[in-house]
């Protein structure tokens, strides 16, 4: 049976891009987190995307499940074939579709294949003298189609949005192997409706993304990275306040660190802490105006409030220190083991209170509950990730369903979200009738019935199973 299917694929790519030996495309079956472990017959990795919409045309007709896959650095198993599927279908692997194809001057957009890595993609935005402001901890990996796949968030949103604000133009093969492409970049279209904004974020369930004009910017000539230790979160969000007062859209970031996840990351990165404190923020100001003058207003807003524990970078050395202790803090809790991981996004007036609340609740349930809290707080979304006592392996997921019960609860409560930028993959699929109502969720079964007639794209992600 796979035989036919093999050699059929051979049909279409070379032998090079299909992979079957297990001890190769295992890597391909587990996400990042180790937590999920799918299986495939084969991994195909196509560099064009003539190859893409003949392999979709044929997994449609022998309704083969196919699970899209960017840099598998997402953290909700979307990127890892479900366990009911188990060896009947492929791994779509993009990795090999990552051409520059285009670079804007007049129009200040890029265009680029979906398999390119973010890093990448900013280097050539760089190159050309300009700037991609899409910037996460893991953007050495993840790829630009995975990015737009989950409209990935990261630390630049509060000044330029997310991935979704960035894509200009789309293009995509549909699980028939139908091809759209709208790449112009065309800041105005207002004919019909846009395809592309049901595409960005639908986590590879409706189509596989094959290229994306992207936004570009001005570089950030003018930088002030600060690092701020506060007392309370009531506090960062006073102080994020008059920043915006004052600075507006100069601030790039601001990211809030609980003292827990600190001390994680200043011993993973083997830095020290920039400041004592119960909470830190690491503010980052731009400007694209070379030799711009932010760090006198910077101190006469700290001054106001008297915020003075706050140590401001003053090269580029301590600025990427204070940067690697931030991004640090995933790679730091990888290594201490396994934890309850929630991406949430709540109204920023509500977070003091979200965070008291579920922490009391947290505590009385759990009492060696450790939460490791970060996040971007300038765009009200947190990791607030769940460590218990000594349980560091994968039996902490046995008190997955009653911590989850307790956080996203309190999240619903204070009007918030359980998928901040992350997704729903196949980690949060029964928390989607908390969060959309009974028509939200009737309408995205039609669009996915529609595209994927045959349901062959990334079965058992992102919508909940039928009652
Ligand atoms: C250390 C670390 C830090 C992170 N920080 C952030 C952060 O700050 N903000 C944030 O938003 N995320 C963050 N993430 C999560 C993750 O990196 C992002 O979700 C990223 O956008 C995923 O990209 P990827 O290429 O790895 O996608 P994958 O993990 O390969 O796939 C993710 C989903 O997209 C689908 N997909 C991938 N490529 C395509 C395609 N071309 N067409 C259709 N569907 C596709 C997959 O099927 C899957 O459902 C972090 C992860 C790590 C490990």
């Amino acid at each position: 049976m796979y035989s036919d299917h093999l050699h059929k694929f051979n049909q279409i790519l070379p032998s090079s891009n299909i992979l079957t030996d297990p001890d190769i495309t295992s890597s391909f079956c587990t996400d990042h987190r180790n937590r999920y472990h799918g299986e495939a017959f084969a991994v195909l990795q196509p560099d064009n995307v003539d190859a893409i919409q003949k392999i979709m045309r044929y997994c449609h007709q022998h309704h083969i499940p196919v699970t899209p896959q960017g840099g598998n650095t997402g953290l909700c198993g979307g990127a890892t074939p479900h366990s009911s599927i188990s060896k009947q279908g492929i791994i779509l692997s993009l990795s090999k579709l990552n051409r520059l194809r285009n670079l804007s001057y007049d129009d200040n957009t890029i265009t680029v294949e979906a398999g390119m890595i973010l890093a990448d993609l900013q280097t050539e935005a760089r190159n050309a003298g300009l700037y991609f402001p899409l910037s996460l901890a893991s953007e050495g990996s993840c790829q630009i189609g995975g990015n737009i796949a989950c409209n990935a968030g990261g630390v630049n949103v509060v000044r330029y949005g997310t991935t979704r604000d960035l894509v200009i133009g789309l293009e995509y093969v549909l699980p028939t192997g139908e091809l759209i492409s709208h790449l112009q970049p065309l800041h105005k279209n207002t004919s019909g409706y846009e395809m592309r904004q049901i595409i960005i974020g639908s986590e590879g369930t409706l189509a596989i993304i094959t290229a994306a004009t992207l936004k570009l910017f001005a570089q950030p000539l003018s930088i002030l990275t600060a690092w701020i230790g506060i007392d309370t979160i009531q506090t960062a969000i006073d102080l994020l306040q008059r920043l915006r007062n004052q600075f507006s859209d100069r601030i790039s970031s601001f990211e809030l660190i609980s003292s827990q996840a600190l001390k994680l990351s200043s011993s993973y990165s083997q830095l020290q802490p920039p400041t004592e404190a119960a909470w830190h923020i690491l503010l980052e100001l731009t400007d694209s105006i070379p030799n711009q003058n932010l760090t006198d207003p910077l101190i006469s807003v700290l001054e106001q409030g008297n915020w003075l524990n706050t140590v401001i970078a003053q090269s580029e050395t301590e600025r990427n220190q204070l940067w690697k202790l931030r991004e640090n803090i995933s790679e730091a809790q990888r290594h201490l083991g396994a934890s309850i991981k929630h991406d949430i996004a709540l109204p920023i007036e509500y977070i003091a209170d979200f965070v008291e609340h579920s922490q009391q609740q947290l505590q009385q349930a759990f009492p060696h509950a450790q939460t490791i809290l970060f996040g971007h707080l300038g765009d009200g979304s947190l990791h607030y990730n769940v460590f218990l006592g000594d349980t560091l392996n994968n039996d902490v997921y046995q008190h997955e369903d009653n911590i989850n019960k307790i956080v996203y609860e309190c999240v619903i409560k204070h009007h918030g979200t359980v998928a901040a930028e992350h997704g729903i993959g196949q980690l949060k699929t029964q928390w989607i009738p908390q969060i959309r109502t009974q028509s939200e969720i009737n309408w995205m079964r039609i669009q996915k019935q529609t595209l994927d007639p045959h349901n062959i794209l990334n079965m058992g992600k992102v919508l909940p199973p039928l009652p």
